[in-house]
Order: structure tokens, then sequence, then C-alpha cells
């Protein structure tokens, strides 16, 4: 601390001193008062003024990063050009000038001063002191006044009241940065909470742009994503007033504008004045800077955050390091969000693919029923087949060995049909076959028989749970409907109507015994009705159903 009075001796000395360490304690007292900086500073400033009986004492605030000082505090007898807010570049006049160096500056008579700038008329001398801390200087006192040469005395006193203004700043900027990481933190968790309750990156993504706009009033905010080929970005949310507006969802090449630049650096990008940036793309006259922030997962490049303000001073270094801080944080919402698109998409692709693959098998189930219906069945009558006829036989001939009952067949072909062709036509001869299915149909009331076309105009059908005695009952039924039909057949040796001759056989099947047994019984007595005249019904010559029921 400067030894204070030290140019004065005896009585007015020790005056002198007292008056001045009178002063410190005031300013000490106004330090440690409960009010904020700049009420303090005031009330100092106006102390000095009266202590050093001067017309003028400032104190500004310097700011380094953005090359300016400020007038905070004033106390003046008459009007100055200067007003609590002014700022002006550091090195510009004698407070400038001390800003920068950080030396005490004592000008007796300013007219001598090439570097002195009139504040208020009429001043001659001019006393500058730096407040420093921490090696660095953060704000400056100076007094002037309309004699020449009037601080002489008053340089350390002026030194160690800077000392004292000093702590306060230092606590001021403590209490500043803490508060802004208070705020840094809110608006952190307000970010993800916004960007949570979003159900789709597209929301995701305006919620964010919006968030940034409102709190930082840019110009225009917009988020680019990295196209899917990694080699272009997409314009996907925008906010603000900016040409680019209408490009939502469009492509930016990646050597376009500070923003490619950006993405091909793969590094953030500040530009304090966008009219000296060669690479500036105009999309809003009134943007003056531009910052552009990777959004980076991990080591995954997801797009940028393009942020574009018109207040040259929106973009300080202590506002790029929340605005990066806020872009990490929002890397991982888009992240998420970008993964569940992927997902989304990729369940859609798999939803859809199933659902075609499930209508092709339905078509398909469907088109193998018909087929197998198609094989089983005969064309012309609709009835079972030869085929399907072998398989229920087998079938019903399982089940007669198991229970051990009687199964019967009967063997039904038309009499003549090669002469009522000839006669009638092979379309007559088609229509008669239907008609003879028909009768055969209406005949057999019980859905356990079974009627197939055996071949030609031969048809088969199988009586489970029947006896010869009770098979012939059925034959004589189907002979006598289909006489009561009485399809002419004038080409016919048994009569002058189309007639059936009927093979019967039925027989309880044995372990030992061949279905084709059954069937060869029933031929064999088709072949007896044929031979003894047609139109008949007949059973086999040696019936091995003789046994049976
Ligand atoms: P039989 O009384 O001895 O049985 O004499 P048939 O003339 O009925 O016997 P044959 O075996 O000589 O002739 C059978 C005829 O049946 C020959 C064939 O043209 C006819 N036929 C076979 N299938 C069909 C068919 O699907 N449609 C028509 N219109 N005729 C058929
Ligand atoms: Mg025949
Ligand atoms: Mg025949």
């Amino acid at each position: 601390m400067p030894q204070l009075g030290s140019s004065d001796s005896g009585h007015h000395g020790r005056e002198r001193e007292d008056r001045q360490l009178a002063l410190i304690h005031r300013v000490a007292r106004v330090a440690s008062g409960p009010d904020d900086l700049r009420p303090k500073l005031q009330q100092i400033v106006r102390l000095l003024k009266d202590h050093l009986a001067c017309e003028f004492v400032a104190c500004a605030s310097v700011d380094v990063q953005a090359g300016r000082f400020r007038c905070e505090a004033l106390a003046a007898d008459a009007p100055a050009s200067i007003h609590v807010g002014y700022a002006r570049d550091l090195g510009s006049g004698i407070v400038g000038e001390v800003a920068v160096s950080g030396e005490t500056l004592y000008v007796a008579d300013v007219k001598t001063y090439p570097n002195y700038i009139e504040t208020m008329p009429g001043v001659c001398s001019e006393l500058c002191v730096a407040i420093r801390h921490n090696g660095r200087t953060v704000g400056v006192i100076n007094a002037e006044s309309l004699r020449t040469d009037a601080f002489a005395d008053d340089v350390d006193l002026l030194v160690t009241v800077a000392e004292q203004v000093a702590g306060l700043f230092a606590a001021d900027w403590l209490s500043h940065a803490q508060q802004q990481r208070v705020e840094l933190l809110g608006m952190l968790s307000e970010l993800s909470r916004t960007a949570i309750e979003a159900d789709s990156l597209d929301e995701v993504l305006q919620r964010i742009v919006h968030f940034f706009r409102e709190r930082f009033a840019f110009e225009s905010v917009g988020v680019l994503l990295v196209d899917d080929d990694a080699s272009n970005l997409r314009f996907s949310a925008h906010a603000g007033n900016s040409v680019f507006h209408g490009r939502s969802g469009g492509k930016w090449p990646a050597s376009l504008g500070v923003i490619g630049r950006a993405f091909r650096s793969a590094q953030a990008q500040y530009v304090p004045d966008v009219a000296e940036d060669p690479d500036y793309v105009l999309g809003n006259p009134s943007v003056v800077s531009e910052y552009v922030i990777p959004i980076r997962m991990r080591n995954e490049f997801l797009g940028l955050l393009n942020l574009e303000t018109a207040d040259a001073h929106a973009l300080c270094p202590a506002k790029r390091e929340m605005l990066a801080a806020l872009a990490e944080q929002i890397a991982g919402a888009v992240h998420l969000a970008v993964a569940n698109a992927r997902l989304h998409e990729i369940n859609r692709v798999v939803e859809e693919k199933s659902a075609a693959l499930a209508l092709a098998n339905q078509r398909l189930r469907r088109a193998n029923t018909q087929l197998a219906e198609l094989s089983h069945r005969d064309g012309l009558t609709g009835i079972a087949n030869r085929r399907r006829f072998d398989e229920m036989l087998a079938t019903e001939w399982g089940r007669a060995l198991r229970h051990a009952y009687s199964l019967a067949l009967l063997m039904l072909d038309i009499d003549d049909f090669k002469s009522y062709n000839d006669g009638y036509g092979h379309l007559a001869g088609d229509e008669a076959l239907r008609q003879v299915t028909k009768v055969l149909s209406n005949a057999l009331g019980r859905g356990e028989d079974c009627i197939a076309r055996y071949g030609g105009e031969e048809f088969a059908v199988l009586l489970p749970h029947t006896t010869l005695g009770e098979a012939l009952h059925v034959a004589a039924h189907i002979g006598r409907t289909l006489n009561r039909l009485a399809l002419p057949h004038a080409h016919s040796r048994a009569a002058d109507i189309l007639t059936l001759s009927i093979g019967a056989a039925a027989l309880v099947p044995q372990g030992e015994l061949d279905p084709r047994v059954l069937v060869n019984q029933a031929d064999c007595a088709l072949y007896r009705a044929k031979s003894q005249g047609r139109n008949r019904i007949e059973t086999a010559p040696i019936s091995l159903s003789a046994g049976g029921r």
C-alpha cells in the first residue's frame, strides 16, 4: 500500500492524513454495504469528488475481450459528454490508455498531452489509475479538474481507493459468474426437458431452435443435420428471420458458407463480423455476427447449430461458452431422436414387409386350397375324382377295420353310353353325366356316403356302416330315381331311357385283406349286371362278405 500524504509534513500534513484516512474509511464502509456494485461505485465517485474538490470523477469497467471500457459511475459538476453506460475503445484517451497499460497516469496539463480527449469543457488536469485484480486491469478511476496540476498530492490516495474498489469488482464478477452458472444450469435442464417431451425428431429440433431464439434473442437459429450419405447437411429446423427459413428440409452443400466451413473442419466457427468473412452467405441483412457449433455425440458428428445475431456483443466469450455447453446438451437429445426415427423407419419397413408377406402367404394358402380341391374334384360333375376316391376308400377301410363294421361299395356304369354320345352328341353326353351325378347325390342322403366319378361314365359309391343287403336297397333306390327322371335314350339296348348297371359288394375288412378286394368284387358284380342284360343290380358270385352283417 502506498504511503499516504507523504509529500506533506507538520500540522497540515497530519490534517491531510486524517482526511485521507477518513475517506478510506468511508469508502470501506460503502464497499462493505449491502448495495450492488453500481450504486456503491456511484457513492464512491461522489466521495472522491468531494474529497479531491475537483469537477469530475468517474469509474469505468474494462472488457479486454470486447476491447472496450464502459462508464459505470460518474460525478460531475458540469454537463459532460460522458454518461453511465458510455463506452469507448481501449487505448483511446487517457482512460483508454490506462485501461490497456494498467499504469497510473497523471497528466498535470492536458494541453500538452496529445491522447487527451475532452469530455468536459475547460478541464486542465487529469489523474487516472487502474483498478487491478489478479494481475488484470478490470477498471479505471479518473478524476479531472479545471485547475492545472490539481492532483499532484492525490496519486497515492487514488491508488489506495482503486485497490478497495478492485475487491468490489472481484466480488461482483464472482457473483455474476455464479449467477451465469445458475442460469446455464437452469437452461440446460429446461432444454433437455423440452427436448425429451417431444415425440419426434422434427419436434425435438423445432423446440430446440425456438428455445435458442427466445432465450438469446437471436435473429436466426437453425439446426442442420448430417445427411444419411454423410456428405451433405440438411436444414432440419429453423426459427427466426432468414431467407433460409424456407429451406427447411433442404440440402445445404458442404462447400457453402460458414456452415460448410464448420462442417468440413468439424470445428465451431465464430464470425464476429459477417461482412468481413468471405464465406458468409447473406440470409438476413441485419445479421452482424454468426456462431456455428458442431453437435457431436461422443465421436459422431450429428450436425450443426447455427446462430446469427444482430447484436455485435451477443456472442461474447462467456455467451459462446454457454452456447457450446447447451449445444453439447442438445447432442444427446438429437442423438436419441435420430436413433428413434431410424428405429421407427426400420419398424415401419419391417411392418410393411410383414404385411406384404402375410398377404402373399394368405393368397398362397388360398391358391393351395383351391389346387387341392381341384386335384380332388372332377371338373365336369364337381364330385370326388378317382384319386380322391382311392384316398377315401383307404380311410374308410381303415376305420371299418378298426371298428369291425361292414363297408359297402356300389360300382355304377351308364348303359350304352357310347351310343348315347353318338346319337345325341358329346355335349348332351356331358349333360347326361351331370344328371346322373345329381340323381346319385339326391338318392344318398347320408353325409358319410361318398360318391365319386371313377372314370368315363362309371361312378363309385362308398357306403360305410352298410351291409350288402342295405347296399342293394341303396342301389335299387338309385335305379328307381334315375328311371323316374327318364332321360330318353333311343339307342339303348336296355331300355328307351338312360339306365345304369350296378354292381354291389360289401364286407367287414380284415387285417390280411386289401381294399382292392372290395373294388374287385363290385367290379365283378357290375360285369355280371352288364352281361345279364344291363339296367340291373348284381352282387359278386362268391361273396366274401357272406360272414358279414
Ligand atoms: P356298356 O353299356 O357296355 O357300358 O356300353 P358303353 O357304350 O356305355 O361302354 P363303352 O365303354 O363302350 O363306352 C363308354 C363311352 O362313354 C365312350 C365314351 O365316349 C363315353 N364317355 C366317357 N367319358 C365321357 C365324358 O366325359 N363325356 C361324354 N360325353 N362321354 C364320355
Ligand atoms: Mg357304359
Ligand atoms: Mg364303362
